[in-house]
């Protein structure tokens, strides 16, 4: 690793936009990040704890000067504004490529440490379409007898981000209605399950 900063780690709340501090690592491969982690992980940081960033530098897979002479640039381009998590507080960095755009403080509170991050597919987006009785539409539009689908492969519920947790429980309320459905078509297959579909199709 080079040491240089990956991207803009604050420009939206993990809560809003999730995929945002995942986006790390395909941003910039090489790069490193500075992001809050509960205090129950910072034992399983790399080398923890570090008293000084040079011994972080000494544990971590990085280049060190490069990583130290990031910290320093970071540290000097944050403003002396009121921080506030709660909200976006436009405490944001001057000066620096890519900019942090809220909540920058500089780094110079010891104990630090440091975590490998990778990316991940957190899910698709894409995916089968359904009714909000949860059945499996054709190319038509038509209910599929006999075929349910909820969770990660129902397609159409988001685009381009979602809010956190929207994933499980969109999971849960489409498992829910497709068990339902399921359960009462393997009673009475011949009566067929678009009589019952709750969106009327
Ligand atoms: C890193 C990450 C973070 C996430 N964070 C969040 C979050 O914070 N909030 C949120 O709401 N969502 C989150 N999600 C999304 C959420 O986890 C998924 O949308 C959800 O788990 C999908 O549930 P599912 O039951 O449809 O599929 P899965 O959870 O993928 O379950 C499918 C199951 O089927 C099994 N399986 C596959 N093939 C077979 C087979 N042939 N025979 C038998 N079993 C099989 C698999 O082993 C698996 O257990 C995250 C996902 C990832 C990857």
């Amino acid at each position: 690793m080079t040491g240089a900063r990956a991207s803009d780690s604050t420009v939206e709340f993990v809560q809003i936009a999730p995929g945002g501090v995942r986006r790390l690592a395909p941003a910039h491969p090489g790069g490193i990040s500075d992001v809050f982690v509960p205090a129950r992980l910072r034992a399983q940081g790399r080398g923890a704890p570090n008293h000084t960033l040079e011994e972080l530098a000494d544990g971590l897979e990085v280049d060190r000067e490069g990583f130290l002479q990031t910290i320093r640039e970071f540290n000097a381009a944050c403003q002396d504004r009121p921080y506030d998590p709660t909200l976006k507080d436009g405490k944001g960095t001057v000066g620096i490529t890519p900019a942090k755009s809220n909540w920058a403080l500089p780094m110079d509170s010891p104990p630090y440490v440091g975590f490998a991050v990778t990316c991940g597919i957190t899910f698709t987006f894409g995916g089968l379409r359904v009714n909000t009785a949860a059945q499996v539409l054709d190319l038509d539009n038509h209910p599929i007898p006999g075929l349910y689908a909820a969770g990660e492969l129902v397609g159409g519920l988001f685009y381009h981000n979602y809010p956190g947790g929207s994933g499980l429980v969109s999971g849960a309320v489409f498992g829910r209605i497709a068990g339902q459905q399921a359960a009462q078509y393997a009673e009475a297959p011949e009566r067929g399950t678009s009589q019952r579909s709750l969106s009327g199709r």
